[in-house]
């Protein structure tokens, strides 16, 4: 079963939750908070059974009655909330949930833990219901909000809780993960290291994507006549990512990475530290045509790009502004 050592990175939240349990002082309730795929839910697995554990070893045993409950998904006392609408946790579900079941004694643990992902959605009402349980929980319960958005939380949730901010995982531990336990070549490592800048859920899910080859091909064609192209031809090969199953954004983080290629061969004039090493004259051509400053604009181009897609504009318009920068800015 999962354990400690099946996180990667975040060594300051496991010290945390690790140090807190050996001296007993385990809070009632936690917001962990980061982007999508830092590993908050694997974490929060851990955790919860590392705290009903019967074997009091400083990792999940994997025998007790406790874990094999966990291993079978039904640990009674680890209750995951769900909730039926995509993007909303509502009052009702919160309060069939916890509120209702939360005063009943643990059924053969230590504990009681609920474990609430996508917390950000829930509502305020949903929040509101849940304060008087955050002010005066009962001895055996943990509460862990799991969130990639801390702002969406009432001040009154967030005073009550311990905030465990996850941070990106360092590209050393990502490279090392990713071609040991998972045993990817060192330069596939190094690209899906790049292109996930410290999300490891990104990097597994670029890893394992059976078009990986193509998505990299693919991006490589484009990229290498992109400045000579007309903006319908790139909108139109972009749109072509669609088939692979990634997210439109994912696309202009390889584009991202390409442009920071191009920013590392102008300035060390060297394929070493770059992640298109097979397209390095290219890159050098390139370089040598756009100038520092252009390379700076058509970067923050595609900042803007990534922010626009998220916030769902249209996307032919973000793509064309974006392209029309990055045309000015190659010659
Ligand atoms: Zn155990």
């Amino acid at each position: 079963m999962a354990n400690f050592s099946d996180i990667i990175g975040h060594e300051d939240i496991v010290k945390h939750f690790k140090s807190s349990m050996e001296l007993g002082r385990v809070s009632h309730a936690y917001i962990l908070n980061g982007e999508k795929g830092t590993g908050k839910r694997t974490l929060a697995k851990v955790v919860s059974a590392m705290l009903q554990c019967e074997s009091g070893l400083p990792d999940p045993c994997g025998k007790c009655r406790s874990c094999l409950q966990v291993e079978s998904g039904n640990q009674p006392d680890i209750i995951w909330v769900q909730h039926e609408k995509p993007n909303v946790i509502s009052v009702d579900e919160i309060r069939t949930q916890i509120l209702k079941d939360i005063d009943l004694k643990p059924y053969s643990s230590k504990y009681k833990i609920y474990i609430i992902p996508d917390a950000q959605m829930m509502n305020q009402q949903a929040q509101n219901a849940l304060l008087k349980t955050l002010e005066e929980p009962p001895a055996y319960a943990v509460l862990m909000l799991l969130t990639n958005n801390m702002d969406s939380f009432l001040p009154t949730v967030l005073s009550r809780c311990v905030v465990l901010n996850f941070k990106p995982v360092q590209p050393l531990d990502m490279m090392e993960y990713l071609t040991g336990q998972m045993g990817l070549d060192s330069a596939k490592a190094r690209f899906c290291t790049d292109f996930a800048q410290g999300n490891l859920g990104k990097a597994v899910r670029l890893a394992i994507s059976p078009d990986y080859n193509e998505i990299r091909e693919d991006s490589v064609r484009l990229l290498r006549r992109i400045h000579t192209m007309e903006i319908e031809d790139i909108i139109e090969a972009v749109k072509n990512i669609g088939k692979y199953k990634l997210d439109l954004t994912d696309y202009i983080d390889i584009m991202t990475m390409w442009f920071r290629d191009i920013l590392m061969v102008k300035i060390s004039n060297s394929p070493n530290k770059i992640i298109f090493k097979d397209e390095f004259s290219v890159l050098k051509r390139q370089g040598s045509k756009t100038s520092y400053e252009g390379i700076e604009n058509i970067l923050q181009a595609m900042d803007k790009l990534k922010v626009r897609l998220e916030a769902n504009v249209n996307f032919d318009i973000a793509m064309e502004l974006m392209l029309l920068t990055l045309k000015d800015n190659m010659s």
